[in-house]
């Protein structure tokens, strides 16, 4: 067993950053904390919190900086993520929120702040052909879809398009990222946190990348 990790990963929408995530936490065994999967489960619940996430994130825009803050506050302190550490997914997004990020982890530091980089030429592609089950997240493309009929592999969940990958809100979340996430690359390069690694190429190849890069980080 590795002795876990504590990383941001930072990436495109489409930048199989989800797919990275799921195997890193795997490989660190630390929980895969996905702020998207857990707004989506608030929506999938009924929750009121849910019903106006789901507006925000239907018309590609982002859910207030105080209300996520709040909910990755609560799930760091969780005894899994408090214990070994946590790849977290999809925040910070904004320069907000990874100053608020900076202050939860202020005795507990992030180790490792790893950059998807994938064009937004390509990604608008993939995330066009891109499908989840609608239970547990996992995601597939229309290139390599399920063994059965859109059931997914791992749990017969029905694996869909998601709701917010329409054309013109992928656009508004491209834009979004464009302006107030890929800032915050330069703010961990500062930090001396920031890892970064092409992200063209098989699963396979960009998570061997993965490996080595944050391999090299940690030694250096
Ligand atoms: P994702 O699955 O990471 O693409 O997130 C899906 C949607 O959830 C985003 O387009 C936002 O509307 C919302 N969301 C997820 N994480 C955040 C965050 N850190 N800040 C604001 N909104 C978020």
């Amino acid at each position: 067993m590795t002795n876990g990790i504590r990383l941001v990963l930072l990436g495109r929408q489409g930048s199989g950053k989800g797919t990275q995530a799921v195997r890193l936490a795997e490989h660190f065994d630390v929980p895969h904390i996905s702020t998207g999967d857990m707004l989506r489960a608030a929506v999938k619940d009924g929750t009121e919190f849910g019903l106006k996430a789901k507006a925000v994130m239907d018309a590609g825009g982002l859910v207030s900086d105080e209300i996520m803050v709040g909910v990755v506050q609560e799930r760091l302190a969780q005894p899994d993520a408090a214990g070994r550490g946590y790849i977290l997914d999809g925040f910070p997004r904004t320069e907000a929120q990874a100053r608020a990020l900076e202050a939860i982890t202020s005795t507990l530091p992030l180790e490792v702040v790893l950059n998807l980089e994938v064009a937004e030429s390509e990604v608008i592609e993939r995330i066009t052909k891109r499908r989840v089950c609608r239970s547990c997240g996992r995601i597939y493309s229309v290139d390599t879809p399920p063994a059965d009929d859109w059931t997914c592999d791992t749990d017969g969940g029905e694996v869909v398009q998601r709701d917010d990958d329409t054309e013109g809100a992928v656009r508004k979340r491209l834009e979004l990222y464009a302006a107030e996430t890929l800032p915050l690359v330069e703010f961990y390069r500062a930090g001396g946190q920031a890892v970064e690694v092409d992200g063209l190429g098989t699963p396979d190849d960009v998570f061997g990348r993965v490996i080595d890069a944050i391999t090299v980080h940690q030694s250096a």
